[in-house]
């Protein structure tokens, strides 16, 4: 009989894959957003994105590779590396035109020039039956910082937790592009598709909290899950104060509309692909925080702070834990 698989992803990658990196250390034991290349510098990610479970299915090529070259560049910035280069593994759809392609090689041009990065090799190969979707695998290459890589594991008790831009856009873009209704007819409706669609990786940031930061992770499961993995990768607990996660004007304009204002920042705190980063610093470091922010006019917010112990609690304004469902997004769990 086949067995289904009975773990979420994070296990299922604990339990097979782990032990296959063990006997390299750059590999972190895959407890991290990136690898290093030791003796090297350079700082290597992988992010695999499928028509339909990424981005939707009719999706136009161009905006797909953009998306994934941003998710890989993502990992980067929450190490504080540089953009170097990247190989690309392309499947298509039976069916596909010359023009998807032209449209997927104009919108990765378009990247490379934004972020200053070079095609470095790949693969291409077409499905044989019909309605296998298009996917695309980004292996990206970058240069780690001189004051090294920003690990997901230098939290410590009694440090403070920021979060760079805002948090909830992408899950409520998702929204849009999958229920025509929703927010029809506002701005607010077209700029949270835009956030999904686009996410801006926080790569000036990335750099400027290099030698900073005690730890870093980039949020693309949901800022209460890349939390999760933040704190166990640290060996300690997490407390986010759900008033002050910060909100674009339309996920509050969201919110307000909510019913249940708890319920719904739970919703925006776990709902996944904003690519802001999520990082630590002692309290010594206020300064220098809002420093890097200045400095590369990034919006940063200080959301909470690290304790001993383990797991993530969100905090409510009357210092009631809020019960999260579903911390973020698990592949293998929905
Ligand atoms: P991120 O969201 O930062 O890209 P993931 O959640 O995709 O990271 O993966 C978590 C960790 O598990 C990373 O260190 C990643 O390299 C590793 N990982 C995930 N899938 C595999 C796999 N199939 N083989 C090896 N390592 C993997
Ligand atoms: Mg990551």
């Amino acid at each position: 009989m086949r067995r289904p698989v009975p773990e979420g992803e994070f296990d299922l990658i604990r339990r097979l894959f782990a032990p296959l990196a063990a006997g390299e250390p750059g590999a972190f034991g895959l407890a991290d957003d990136a690898a290093v290349l030791l003796d090297t510098d350079f700082v290597v990610t992988k992010d695999l994105l499928v028509g339909g479970v990424h981005f939707p299915k009719g999706e136009p090529p161009g905006r797909a590779a953009k998306k994934a070259l941003r998710a890989n560049l993502s990992d980067l910035a929450a190490k504080g590396a540089k953009p170097f280069g990247y190989f690309l593994g392309c499947v298509w759809p039976k069916g596909t035109t010359a023009g998807d392609i032209e449209a997927l090689a104009a919108g990765l041009a378009e990247d490379q020039g934004a972020f200053r990065l070079s095609l470095l090799g790949g693969d291409t190969t077409l499905h044989v039956d019909k309605g296998g979707p298009l996917t695309i695998s980004v292996t990206m290459l970058g240069l780690a910082p001189r004051d090294g890589l920003i690990r997901r594991n230098g939290a410590r008790a009694g440090d403070d937790v920021y979060v760079s831009g805002t948090i909830g856009d992408a899950g409520l873009g998702l929204r849009a592009a999958s229920e025509a209704k929703f927010l029809r007819g506002t701005d607010a409706r077209a700029q949270l598709l835009d956030r999904y669609r686009a996410p801006t990786p926080r790569l000036s940031l990335g750099g400027a909290l290099a030698g900073v930061a005690g730890a870093a992770i980039d949020v693309s499961d949901g800022l209460v899950a890349d939390a999760g993995h933040l704190a166990s990768a640290s060996g300690v607990a997490i407390d986010l104060d759900a008033a002050r996660i910060p909100l674009s004007a339309a996920a509050a304009e969201w919110r307000d509309g909510e019913g249940d204002p708890a319920a719904a920042i739970a919703y925006l705190a776990s709902a996944g692909d904003d690519y802001e980063i999520l990082f630590t610093a002692p309290a010594t470091r206020r300064r220098s925080v809002e420093m890097a922010g200045q400095v590369t006019k990034t919006q940063i917010t200080r959301i909470g702070a690290v304790r001993s112990g383990a797991g993530v609690r969100l905090i409510g304004p009357s210092g009631a834990v809020i019960a999260v469902e579903r911390s973020g997004y698990d592949h293998f769990s929905e």
